[in-house]
């Protein structure tokens, strides 16, 4: 399986997980022309794609995700409830293009996806294709997350802030006080020690969805190898371009 990170980020999300036959988006939340180039220069073209599938309803994961299923005819998957938190924030698809799944899992080609349960403040999930995870935009951990993360390979987690970072920070009490909540997002330590705890298989863990404000690469890594004890191949996406290609 190969993983393509084009964005990740709190500026924007999207994800490409492909197998030898099928090709599938995670997310789509930077603006269509934008991911097309992205995917050019990494040999990757939207043609190739299946399917979208969505986490939530937030920006920085659907702000091209309308427009890109309508111009290449690719289906939209994401919950009924996201599809109304969305509503014509995703422009006109096509009612026909948007397919709506439940907590099962379902398929898309010979790829099996696990809608995993994450914690926000809107309706989300993160999703298990195949053995690549990947689960961003969760205030805490959810058991869903906890019993699936030591069947799998690969993971893309959410490492979204430096706590001190971000108490120090200039962010409004009220931001700071959901940030940190368990609908919030997943900060340095919290994704660290997930890690250790859980990851036993992992092969590969790509660290993402960094804030701008509250956290910078270097304290990403250094919380990381101070909290897991294992040798683990790893890598801190990159809030400003595509990160590259992995493979599991
Ligand atoms: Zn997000
Ligand atoms: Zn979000």
């Amino acid at each position: 399986m190969e993983i393509t990170v084009i964005a990740s980020g709190s500026n924007g999300n999207c994800c490409l997980v492909e197998d030898r036959k099928n090709s599938i988006l995670i997310d789509a939340g930077k603006s269509a022309k934008e991911i097309d180039s992205r995917m050019n220069q990494l040999g990757k073209s939207l043609e190739n794609v299946d399917a979208i599938i969505i986490t939530h309803s937030h920006h920085d994961h659907i702000s091209g995700a309308g427009i890109i299923a309508r111009m290449h005819g690719i289906p939209l998957y994401m919950s009924k409830d996201t599809f109304s938190e969305v509503g014509s924030k995703i422009g006109n698809v096509d009612h026909s293009q948007i397919k709506h799944f439940t907590q099962k899992p379902f398929r898309v080609g010979d790829i099996e996806i696990r809608p995993i349960q994450t914690s926000h403040n809107v309706s989300s999930c993160g999703f298990a294709v195949g053995e690549f995870g990947l689960f961003t935009d969760t205030g805490t951990v959810t058991k869903q997350m906890h019993d699936i993360l030591p069947k799998l390979k690969g993971v893309l987690l959410e490492s979204n802030h430096d706590i001190d970072m971000l108490l120090n920070g200039r962010y409004p009490a009220y931001l700071k006080q959901w940030i940190l909540s368990d609908v919030g997002h997943l900060s340095n330590i919290h994704a660290s020690e997930f890690i250790q705890e859980k990851g036993n298989n992992l092969g590969l863990v790509l660290l993402g969805h960094l804030s701008g404000n509250n956290n910078t690469k270097e304290l990403t890594k250094k919380t990381f190898e101070t909290l897991v004890k294992r040798k683990i191949n790893y890598d801190v996406c990159s809030r400003d371009k595509a990160s590259g290609k992995w493979s599991i």
